[in-house]
């Protein structure tokens, strides 16, 4: 069985397709000139419906995570124990992803961490963070 993969939408797909060229783009908007994460159809700040896709610095900061040691299905048993965490971007938004080539255990809220790219398919890329130190 494989991990569940994204399925792209009209919103989603620069972000993906950036994503499968190691680039973590944000949609920011035209309007407000803010960004946000997840990409959305409309600003979640002033409803405008234009944006623009801004690269990323890959840097953020752990804002919460956690340890998976019970795969959620067996597409991930292979991967146990994993980190889920949420990352806090430098430019603002937080994504949800993982954070790995670490022990779990070396994870901790605040620590800084950058975007790796995780090639599943030909078409399927994954952005993921590594820590930037690996211990405290
Ligand atoms: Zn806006």
């Amino acid at each position: 069985m494989t991990r569940p993969l994204p399925q792209p939408d009209p919103a989603t797909s620069p972000y993906w397709n950036a994503a499968r060229q190691h680039r973590l783009l944000l949609p920011k908007c035209t309007h407000c000139t803010r960004v946000h994460f997840y990409p959305k159809a409309i600003c979640p700040y002033c409803s405008a419906d234009t944006f623009d896709w801004s690269e990323a610095s890959g840097r953020g900061t752990i804002y919460s995570f956690t340890i998976v040691k019970r795969a959620p299905s067996p597409a991930f048993e292979a991967q146990l124990p994993y980190v889920v965490a949420i990352v806090a971007l430098d430019e603002g938004p937080c994504l949800m992803s993982n954070i790995i080539s670490c022990d779990p255990d070396a994870v901790h809220v605040g620590d800084p961490v950058k975007v790796g790219f995780l090639d599943i398919t030909d078409e399927d890329t994954l952005p993921v963070f590594e820590l930037l130190k690996t211990s405290k």
